[in-house]
């Protein structure tokens, strides 16, 4: 799967931690305006690929590429730089902050604000909004159905709407590629459908590429254009959610067939 257009793409990574191979010539490319799905069960490797993407972890060996670029050994600040967010399996949220709260300090990275740290740790609150500011805010809030807890504290609300919350925040910073760290965890039915539909618009009205790594495998089926499937540390299957579906090896190893 090389694509040289791929906004990620992993080279035959190799992850070893000590004698154990977490990941062994793993491939995997996130083309423009895709979502690709990363399943496999427990121990699989799926994390340890999410770090190697994400410059937490340097691999043994292999080549991680965003845009045509070597990011192998480049810090996660500098990849976010270039346009990678993620959303974490446990929401990092300031609970006494709203949601509108999280968007502007996310819009206010994008667009340089320097003083945004200190204005909110030394108590002064929030710096002026600008009508630009307020202007993107209010539509990721609304593109998002969250303009009816704009102002809630973060800290009261379900753990759905703070999933919400995190890809709005993501949103933000206009990445061209974002991470998913099993989103759909802890989500009720409604929730999960509610954030589904959030992750097909999140493509086709941002133009951003989706990975994510997911245990709800019927959620991948449905909506990825792609999916790849780790079992100890190697791929065994990457195709069509149709072809995933049908795939002998994928039953045998995954499905429980
Ligand atoms: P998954 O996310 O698919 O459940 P992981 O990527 O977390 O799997 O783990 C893959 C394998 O690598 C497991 O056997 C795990 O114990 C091992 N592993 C992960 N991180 C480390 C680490 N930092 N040190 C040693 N072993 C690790
Ligand atoms: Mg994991």
């Amino acid at each position: 799967t090389e694509t040289g257009n791929a906004r990620i793409e992993a080279r035959d990574i190799t992850m070893r931690f000590g004698g154990l191979t977490a990941l062994s010539d793993v491939c995997i490319s996130v083309p423009p305006k895709s979502i690709v799905g990363l399943v496999g069960p427990n121990g699989a490797g799926k994390s340890t690929l999410f770090g190697v993407l994400s410059g937490l972890l340097t691999p043994t060996s292999g080549t991680v590429l965003m845009d045509g670029a070597d990011v192998t050994r480049t810090t996660p600040q500098s990849r976010a730089a270039r346009g990678m967010a993620r959303t974490f399996q446990h929401p990092e949220l300031f609970l006494s902050l709203t949601v509108r709260e999280h968007v502007v300090l996310a819009d206010r990275i994008r667009h340089a604000r320097s003083r945004i740290w200190s204005d909110l740790f030394t108590g002064r609150g929030f710096a002026r909004s600008s009508s630009a500011e307020d202007q993107r805010v209010d539509a990721l809030v609304d593109a998002l159905n969250l303009g009816a807890i704009r102002d809630r504290a973060v800290g009261d609300l379900p753990l759905g709407s703070c999933r919400l919350v995190e890809v709005a925040r993501a949103l933000a910073v206009e990445p061209s590629v974002m991470l998913l760290d099993e989103p759909s965890s802890g989500l009720d039915v409604r929730e999960t459908e509610e954030l589904a539909n959030v992750m097909e618009a999140v493509v086709h009205d941002h133009g951003v590429s989706l990975l994510f790594v997911e245990h709800d495998v019927e959620l991948v089926l449905r909506i990825c254009d792609t999916v790849h499937v780790l079992d100890f540390g190697a791929k065994i299957a990457e195709g069509t959610p149709a072809e995933i579906r049908s795939d002998p090896s994928v039953r045998a190893a995954y499905l429980g067939e």
